[in-house]
């Protein structure tokens, strides 16, 4: 379909109708320059016609999981989006990759090491693109944060804090489910504190320590962690610490540099995000919000129909040197000893 701008629309399947992909995804999609929505996945018939009636979508582009691989004959669909549980990522991205579509995979990209590299290695040989959805990458405000600790124009970073915490719900669902989710609130939210702590200091840490926290419902939290603090050491004596938790919202990032003081309250929910820089004065970081999920897809849509590579920052190598760095940290709270990286 061509654009305004002359530009090819990128066709896109969405796997996975969960919250992340009806709230977030597709409200982004709706005024997409880049993005068509051609095809969906899921296991759920009763969502099909809501689906096929707002986006206009062909019988035979709706396709369950047994059937994914008929995705390779639908040839209006360049890319897939994966919202699935967290376990079943590798196994859609490998098919999405076998059938020659790009890939964006939700975050955590896998919930191990061995997959997070199958992934890799299947769009590496498939010759397509995987980009894990990492949709604060492409946030005004995060990007001038990262810029202004990496560069250090309010001198060196030395420490930073990141809390994130939610209010999980109920008991009944995948993400307390340890064979689905990979892990508890730290592998879900916690993972942006790491990604912040890193591309903030522009380094990567040495080592890390952690502490799970209590547990206030044995049953609930059975098979996954509820509070988990941690803390990382990266390079030229720079500490982070953070925490995550799933029962209750908590939202905030603090840097201190040796000019300044950086603060994000909130930080890395869906917006609008707030940040002030305290030195001499106060200032505030006035950047409008865009809705995170429609950045993120434009930027993409860019990126995808560049034949470039994707950035570093949201490839699959990104996504597996986080798990890599996640499992530490769930490697130290089980031992309670420092592990290195
Ligand atoms: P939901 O539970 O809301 O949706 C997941 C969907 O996956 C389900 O609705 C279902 O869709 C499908 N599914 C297939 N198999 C299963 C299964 N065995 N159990 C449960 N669901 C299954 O989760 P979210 O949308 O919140 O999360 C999906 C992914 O998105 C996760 O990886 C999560 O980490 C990520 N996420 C990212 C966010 C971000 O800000 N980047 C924010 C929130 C989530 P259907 O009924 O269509 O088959």
């Amino acid at each position: 379909m061509e654009q305004q701008t002359g530009e090819k629309r990128l066709g896109l399947a969405l796997v996975g109708l969960g919250h992340y992909a009806t709230d977030c995804i597709a409200v982004g999609l709706t005024s997409s320059a880049y993005w068509q929505l051609n095809a969906i996945v899921t296991g759920s018939h009763e969502k099909i016609p809501a689906w096929q009636n707002k986006w206009n979508i062909k019988e035979d582009r709706i396709l369950n999981y047994e059937d994914f691989d008929r995705i390779r004959d639908c040839e209006d669909v360049d890319a897939v989006y994966i919202c699935l549980p967290n376990s079943l990522h590798a196994e859609f991205t490998i098919r999405a990759a076998e059938a020659g579509k790009h890939v964006i995979v939700e975050k955590p990209m896998a919930t191990n090491i061995e997959d997070a590299q199958r992934m890799i290695a299947a769009c590496e040989s498939a010759g397509v693109k995987l980009a894990v959805g990492y949709r604060l990458r492409f946030n005004r405000l995060h990007q001038q944060i990262a810029n202004l600790g990496s560069t250090q124009a309010k001198g060196k970073v030395n420490f930073i804090n990141a809390i994130f915490s939610i209010d999980v719900g109920p008991a009944e669902q995948w993400r307390l489910k340890k064979s689905l989710s990979g892990g508890g609130a730290l592998i879900d939210v916690g993972i942006y504190g790491v990604q912040a702590a890193r591309y903030i200091t522009g380094k990567e840490p040495v080592a890390v320590t952690a502490q799970f926290g209590p547990v206030t419902d044995r049953v609930k939290f059975a098979e996954v962690e509820e509070h988990i603090s941690w803390q990382m050491r990266f390079p030229g004596d720079i500490y982070m610490t953070g925490y995550a938790g799933y029962s209750g919202y908590l939202d905030e990032l603090s840097i201190r540099s040796a000019g300044a003081i950086i603060k994000l309250d909130p930080a890395f929910s869906y917006g609008p995000l707030h940040g002030v820089v305290r030195d001499e004065k106060e200032h505030l970081l006035v950047i409008p919000h865009e809705h995170h999920q429609w950045k993120q897809m434009e930027d993409l849509g860019r990126l995808f129909l560049d034949p470039a590579p994707l950035p570093e920052v949201i490839s699959g190598q990104e996504g597996l040197r986080d798990l890599q760095i996640l499992l530490a940290i769930y490697q130290a709270a089980a031992c309670g000893r420092e592990i290195s990286l």
